[in-house]
């Protein structure tokens, strides 16, 4: 006996539960298959948490606009608090850097959100920061971070409240096309849908592999550190080194910070790189030297698996020339806050044939195709 469904939906991240609450929104039997034993286990829950509207891509603009706009309103969309708290992001440009991050601020505008450009006085007085080959900063003051976990479980259960079904402990095994319809073989036995999403996260390209389609998603492993309680910490923006990449968010008394490696091999490699953490800490410390008081919580830090494509931007849409099968996948450090946008482009191309409230053209699986690759400036 085999369990049928209009959309299965590869994967209870946060990703996966925002398509799956848009297609049930619409009356569509939707049916959620994840791997783990509870939904947002895995980069849902090892996120930084951060929402911005500073990218450099319009796309990446409009696709996290939408998101803290809806994160800002999730009360009345799903009937949960998403934690949304505006406190800021704010990008140290170096010389170098400063026509690049001044033509973005041209990109944020003409999209209609707020950033600006800071004098190193005025940035200086949000977060201390040795000013060293630095041009300006900018700052989106509606930018912030929220709670990916229970934006995740306020989805999924408003999913459920409109019919939907979780399946947890539920690994997708294998997946064909047969008769109009995938069946999917799963370690709880068989699934039958006529649509199917791979919102599986960095899993996302062994998913495809396993249906016989070919996805450039590739999980790459990225630490964030914590540190003890400080007292500068309260209250932090978001702050990227951009000369860097080291970043640092106040996290209640504590700080959060990262650094992504350049060198980390991709693949599924388990554990805390404590090696990064001086290359890490180096950088940091160029910039923030008070950083110095701050103790680390080895206990507290974590790592989890950024989901890479070859331009590190998301891959949707429909899979092309593949009856069925749609793509919410590859979102590198942006998903969070590209989730919510995802949802309702992801649920429209299913429903409607077409994603159209979203524009996500940019970011269709035919850009790697015809040389159209994204040229995402803010990928942190
Ligand atoms: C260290 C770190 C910091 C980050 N910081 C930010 C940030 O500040 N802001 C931001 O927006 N984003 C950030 N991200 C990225 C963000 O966390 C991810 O893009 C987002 O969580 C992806 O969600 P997802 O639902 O696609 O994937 P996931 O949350 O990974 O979920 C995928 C699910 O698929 C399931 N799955 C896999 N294989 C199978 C299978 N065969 N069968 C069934 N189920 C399967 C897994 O069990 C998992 O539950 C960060 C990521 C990391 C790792």
């Amino acid at each position: 006996m085999s369990q049928t469904y209009d959309v299965a939906v590869i994967g209870a991240g946060i990703v996966g539960a925002a398509v799956a609450f848009r297609l049930a929104e619409r009356g569509l039997r939707v049916g959620v298959l994840d791997a783990a034993p509870a939904p947002a286990t895995e980069a849902t829950a090892k996120s930084a948490a951060g929402v911005r509207v500073q990218f450099s891509e319009p796309v990446n603009v409009r696709m996290s606009a939408y998101g803290i706009e809806e994160y800002r309103n999730f009360e009345e969309v799903v009937g949960a608090a998403a934690g949304y708290q505006p406190i800021g992001y704010l990008f140290l440009v170096p010389e170098e850097e400063a026509a690049a991050y001044r033509e973005a601020l041209r990109v944020q505008w003409e999209v209609g959100v707020r950033a600006e450009a800071l004098t190193l006085e005025h940035a200086r007085e949000i977060v201390p920061f040795d000013p060293t080959g630095l041009a300006f900063a900018t700052w989106g003051p509606d930018d912030g971070i929220v709670d990916p976990h229970r934006i995740t479980l306020g989805y999924l259960d408003a999913a459920r409240r409109k019919g939907a079904v979780l399946h947890m402990e539920t690994e997708v095994l294998q997946a064909g096309r047969t008769g109009g319809a995938w069946r999917l073989e799963t370690s709880r036995g068989v699934f039958e849908a006529g649509a199917v999403v791979n919102a599986a996260g960095a899993w996302a390209g062994e998913v495809a592999r396993r249906a016989g389609l070919e996805l450039p998603v590739v999980p790459y492993r990225r630490m964030v550190y914590l540190t003890g309680p400080i007292p500068e910490a309260r209250g932090l923006p978001l702050t990227v080194d951009v000369a860097t990449g080291f970043y640092l968010r106040g996290e209640h008394e504590r700080l959060l910070f990262g650094r992504s490696n350049p060198d980390e091999p991709p693949g599924f490699r388990e554990g805390m790189d404590w090696s990064w953490l001086e290359p890490t800490l180096e950088a940091g410390l160029g910039r923030f030297p008070w950083l110095e008081r701050a103790g680390l919580d080895q206990r507290a830090s974590w790592w989890g698996y950024y989901a890479i494509t070859p331009d590190h931007n998301a891959i949707l849409g429909r899979m092309p020339g593949v009856e069925g099968w749609y793509n919410a996948a590859g979102f590198s450090g942006h998903g969070v806050q590209h989730a919510a946008a995802t949802g309702r482009a992801i649920a429209e191309e299913i429903a409607d044939g077409r994603a159209h409230s979203i524009d996500i053209e940019p970011l269709r699986y035919e850009r790697f195709l015809e040389g159209r690759a994204l040229r995402e400036q803010r990928i942190v």
